[in-house]
């Protein structure tokens, strides 16, 4: 996945600050922000969306990096949202599977 920028950011060749980073997921914040706080946790492999993932290791350790990440960022109390955008319908622009993790307001819902 040579032309995918979170497959670059996986492999360093992009640098970011990490948030939290383990074997599987690395966690940095976003370049556009919608809130306060929003970071984005990626497996380190390519998986274009959230239909492409089937390994449930990855899955279970998604939820898990993203409950680290949100404690590196200090949002546990106050509490956050988490996103995944699917496909065209779902918003999704980057095709390497990337969890949202937004907080630092209240967030609105339903999202528009
Ligand atoms: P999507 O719309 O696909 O769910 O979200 C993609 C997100 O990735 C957007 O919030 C966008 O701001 C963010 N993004 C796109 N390119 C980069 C980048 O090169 N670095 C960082 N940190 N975030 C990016
Ligand atoms: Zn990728």
């Amino acid at each position: 996945m040579d032309d995918c920028i979170f497959c670059k950011i996986a492999k360093k060749i992009v640098p970011v600050t990490a948030i939290y980073e383990d074997e599987h997921f690395i966690a940095f914040h976003d370049l556009t922000p919608q809130a306060p706080v929003h970071a984005l946790v990626i497996p380190k492999a390519h998986f274009a969306t959230l239909m492409e993932l089937q390994e449930t290791e990855i899955m279970a350790g998604a939820l898990r990096a993203v409950q680290k990440t949100a404690t590196a960022l200090d949002l546990v109390e106050e509490g956050f949202r988490t996103v995944i955008n699917c496909r065209e319908n779902g918003g999704q622009t980057v095709y390497h599977l990337h969890f949202h993790l937004l907080g630092g307001r209240f967030m609105q819902w339903p999202p528009g």
